[in-house]
């Protein structure tokens, strides 16, 4: 790549010729402020906090999107620039509902707020422009407030580009610019997927996942009922961040502790689940490549993919695997297996997910999530909500100690903790397909060709006699890519989908970070690696040689895919139109 010369306040920087200023700026530790600036999700430059003086030019220019030239000279902090920036902030502070203390980012890093502080703003000058309050949509998962929205369209962004949805976009000019869904329905009745990739993109508290600590508090406090909570492997991989504990540092066991000292009678690990679940899928393969059954088969624990797939391509729901996501398969395990052998009525059982999903909520709540009139979760959390209630037991959560899940279920495999990364379910499955189908054990179990971040990964892995090709796409715009190319005839075996670009671990319930942190640092690699090394250094890292998945099906299950796991652990959808009834 050419590279250029730059002098940015004085200093001389020598960067690439496809840099904006931004860029520049970073390389000499100066940082810009701004506001609707997400790198690779929305960089248009229209919230105007980002302007700087470039030498020669009559106006002030956007560094998120002002490409650097040789010889350029700019200054990014001088009076005009100030000034400028101060005066554009006040008049968004003043058009916004701003009632910071009640409001769920004021705690949890506001980027609004942030730059308020930044910019020494103490006072708003201009009275804003006096509107009626705007209906909040408050849908199943998402919860839109237009009231607190600042117009920086990055969650425009990231439904259009990222994820191929195209659910919301700006709607009405001027004053009464919104940014609305088609026709101004309820986001629940579009083919919107509930992914929160809108609410990890919003630096306002104008988009947020639906509440339901409340809930969960009430179930904790019943006497009658024996609660049982069950954590996501992508949780444990995140939620420190919430106490400032760093991007990337598993907390496992203080999470663990945390939820026995906050009163759930249980806790589990949904990775449990995804041990039952690779038991399932993985014989779904084989049984689909041994019988000519439909192929590719592709994965399902991911609800906001399986919405994606209802409404974008109903050609292909024969190719779900009609397993139930982990949390699900582990629900209905609960009410049945678990109820039996601890001699609970299972109408007394209620089961919490902790998620770092926003699509569970959706999810939980589907009329194919239940047997014989048990749902199987009652209640989906966030990573995010469950930090609020640690907070709110006044839990000391950075000095606890480390527990172990609780029995009879007890730890899970290490496969079972990397189906929190893209390619995760994939590499679980194939270690437990390689042994069943070869009946070798192998040590060769790290399958590096479905990890990392590239978009869609494809893979040949030869499993005895058989070559599988396999496919792992991650953020809906790439599983279409790979669904297209699936409709045009090119041919797998397996394909691994989840809705989210990294996978679970950079879901929609995930602890935000601000734009500055997201834009420049890879935190799904980092989340992505604890979850790694958290395998890495397990006990067992094969769904198939989980303790108690062996005896859950000597107990009751009997083999993987037969009457009684069709039953409880399988399930089929429905094409959907575009807009629901
Ligand atoms: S979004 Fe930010 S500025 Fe607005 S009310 Fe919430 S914390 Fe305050
Ligand atoms: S939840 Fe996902 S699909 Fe729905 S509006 Fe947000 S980004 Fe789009
Ligand atoms: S909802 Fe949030 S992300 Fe979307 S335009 Fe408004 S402030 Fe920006």
């Amino acid at each position: 790549m050419k590279k250029v010369n730059v002098t940015i306040n004085g200093i001389q920087v020598y960067v690439p010729a496809d840099y904006t200023i931004l860029q520049a700026a970073r390389e000499v530790h100066i940082d810009i402020p701004t506001l609707c600036f997400l790198k690779d999700v929305n960089e248009m430059g229209c919230c105007r906090m980002c302007v700087v003086e470039v030498k020669g030019s009559k106006t002030l220019q956007a560094a998120c999107v002002h490409p650097v030239k040789e010889g350029m000279e700019v200054l990014t902090h001088s009076a005009k620039v100030m000034k400028a920036r101060k005066a554009t902030l006040e008049l968004i502070l003043s058009n916004h509902d701003g009632d910071c203390q009640t409001c769920t980012r004021s705690w949890m890093d506001c980027e609004l707020q942030v730059l308020a502080n930044k910019l020494s703003v103490d006072t708003i000058r201009f009275q804003g422009n006096p509107k009626e309050r705007l209906p909040i949509d408050e849908g199943i998962s998402i919860v839109r407030n237009n009231n607190k929205c600042i117009l920086c369209r990055r969650c425009v962004s990231a439904c259009k580009k990222i994820q191929t949805v195209s659910v919301i976009d700006t709607i009405n000019r001027g004053y009464s610019t919104v940014i609305g869904s088609p026709f101004e329905m309820p986001l629940g009745e579009t083919p919107c997927v509930n992914c929160g990739q809108c609410i990890n993109a919003c630096p306002v508290a104008a988009l947020a996942e639906r509440n339901q600590t409340q809930e969960v508090w009430d179930m904790i406090t019943d006497p009658d009922l024996h609660v049982i909570v069950q954590t996501a492997p992508a949780v444990r991989a995140a939620l420190g961040e919430e106490f400032r504990m760093g991007i990337g540092h598993a907390v496992t066991g203080k999470m663990a502790t945390a939820l026995k000292m906050m009163g759930f009678d249980k806790v589990l690990d949904t990775d449990t689940g995804a041990d039952l679940t690779i038991m399932e899928e993985g014989t779904e393969l084989i049984n689909r490549i041994q019988n000519g059954g439909t192929l590719p088969l592709i994965t399902s624990c991911s609800p906001g993919w399986i919405k994606f797939c209802e409404h974008n391509f109903p050609d292909l729901l024969d190719n779900l695997s009609t397993c139930k996501s982990p949390h699900m398969m582990f629900g209905a395990i609960l009410k049945t297996y678990y109820a039996e052998k601890e001699g609970i009525d299972p109408d007394k059982i209620r089961v919490v997910s902790i998620m770092p999903c926003t699509a569970k909520k959706f999810e939980a709540q589907r009329p194919e999530m239940e047997c014989d009139g048990q749902r199987d979760v009652d209640v989906v959390l966030t990573t995010r909500e469950l930090a609020r209630m640690i907070y709110d037991a006044g839990i000391d959560f950075v000095n606890l100690g480390d527990s172990d899940f609780d029995d009879p279920f007890g730890n899970a495999s290490g496969a079972g903790v990397i189906f929190g990364t893209t390619g995760g379910v994939m590499e679980a499955a194939l270690r437990t397909v390689y042994e069943v189908v070869t009946g070798e054990q192998t040590d060769s179990i790290d399958y590096e060709q479905v990890r990392g971040l590239e978009g869609i990964k494809i893979a040949t892995i030869k499993i005895g006699d058989l070559e599988v090709r396999a496919a792992a796409a991650h953020g809906l715009g790439n599983a279409r890519k790979l669904l297209e190319a699936v409709r045009a005839g090119e041919q797998f075996h397996f394909i691994e989908i989840m809705a989210c670009p990294g996978g679970c671990i950079n879901g929609g319930g995930q602890p935000l970070w601000n734009s500055s942190v997201r834009s420049w640092r890879n935190i799904r690699q980092e989340r992505a690696a604890a979850l790694y090394s958290e395998d890495k250094n397990s006990h067992i890292r094969k769904s198939h040689n989980n303790p108690s998945i062996k005896k859950l099906y000597k107990e009751f299950l009997g083999a993987p895919c037969e009457e009684k796991s069709h039953h409880l652990l399988h399930t089929h959808y429905n094409a959907r139109g575009y807009y629901e009834d």
